[in-house]
């Protein structure tokens, strides 16, 4: 019997949940256009889905390989890597996943802001080399009822303000345009924000409208006192400005989970006790992966059913 399953390439690694989800519903080809572009040129004919993550590539010249291509699924909520213009002009549907994550990455932006402040992954790592038995930790700083500022008030980032209110902490934010709904202080210019920021966190989407918006003037805003963390893309930080900043004492500390060239880390940055380094974790719990698979899972059932998808990205809307 010949295979009815549509036929579907997936464009990064993706969870093993989503990925045996996947196979039990489509022709499956896993990233042939990096292992294997000879099969890719093959099967292109055939391909009219693509799923993709969150940290995936899908430009133009990939969708130009794929002559049947109708939609592109997004594991994640930033779309940062796909050409939405491009796939406009093919007449080719983006998903993502908003909200669904909305917790977990604010969950791990407190985790980072405490992590950064109190010190936690290095006095882990005092007591496991032994050193509490020759005296204490050198004293850390205070979370609580300090200033926090926002930058990028969206699903996310209100979610982390949500939880911030709990620390006691005054909460002012950076964005695009003021929001009317939200109780918290507005602050146009970025470099204004930091300097009024005892934590500067960043949640807002990749890409060049972003590019390098935390820059060294930003940095230097925030302070010798003052922590940075950056759980929105690489791409937002100037990498080389941070670790000059870290480097000469001009910032106090950094909690990342974002880096310009995942999964590249600078040595720098590793070699640096203040800063708390994670490997893009922001929604990588069991729990909402499973949940993020489900949405993506379903905006491509409901495009192959004829219906209308669940979460196209605001572009396509
Ligand atoms: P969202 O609801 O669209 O919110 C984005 C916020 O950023 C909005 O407040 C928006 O301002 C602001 N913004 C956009 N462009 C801006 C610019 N050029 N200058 C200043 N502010 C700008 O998105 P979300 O669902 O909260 O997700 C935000 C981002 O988090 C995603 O795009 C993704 O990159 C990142 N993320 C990371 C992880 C992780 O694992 N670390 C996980 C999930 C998401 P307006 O409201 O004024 O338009």
């Amino acid at each position: 019997m010949p295979n009815s399953k549509p036929h579907l390439l997936i464009a990064a690694r993706l969870p093993p949940l989503y990925v045996q989800a996947l196979h039990a519903e489509y022709t499956v080809h896993d990233r042939l256009h990096d292992t294997d572009p000879a099969a890719l040129a093959r099967v292109a004919p055939e391909i009219r889905a693509i799923a993709a993550s969150g940290e995936s590539k899908v430009p133009g010249t990939l969708m130009a390989q794929l002559p049947a291509l109708k939609m592109v699924s997004v594991l994640g909520v930033g779309y940062d890597g796909v050409d939405v213009a491009a796939a406009k002009a093919r007449g080719v549907m983006v998903t993502h996943t908003p909200d669904v994550l909305n917790d977990e990455v604010a969950d791990t932006a407190i985790g980072l802001m405490l992590c950064a402040a109190r010190q936690l992954p290095a006095a882990d790592r005092y007591v496991r080399a032994g050193q509490w038995l020759n005296g204490a930790m050198p004293l850390t700083r205070k979370m609580s009822g300090s200033r926090l500022g926002i930058v990028g008030l969206g699903r996310i980032g209100k979610a982390i303000a949500d939880r911030a209110k709990a620390f006691g902490m005054s909460i002012a934010y950076t964005s695009r345009s003021a929001k009317a709904d939200v109780p918290y202080r507005f602050v146009a210019n970025v470099v204004d924000l930091a300097a009024q920021s005892d934590f500067l966190v960043v949640i807002t989407p990749g890409g060049a409208a972003t590019r390098k918006m935390i820059n060294a003037e930003v940095l230097q805003a925030l302070g010798p006192t003052g922590i940075l963390v950056n759980v929105a893309r690489g791409s937002v930080v100037d990498e080389t400005a941070l670790i000059a900043a870290l480097k000469d004492g001009a910032l106090g500390g950094a909690g990342l989970d974002v880096f310009e060239d995942e999964p590249r880390v600078p040595q720098a940055l590793m070699d640096m006790p203040h800063v708390v380094l994670t490997p893009h974790i922001g929604s990588a719990t069991q729990e909402t992966r499973q949940a993020m698979s489900d949405l993506a899972l379903n905006n491509l059932k409901a495009f192959f059913a004829g219906q209308a998808v669940l979460t196209p990205v605001p572009e396509l809307r």
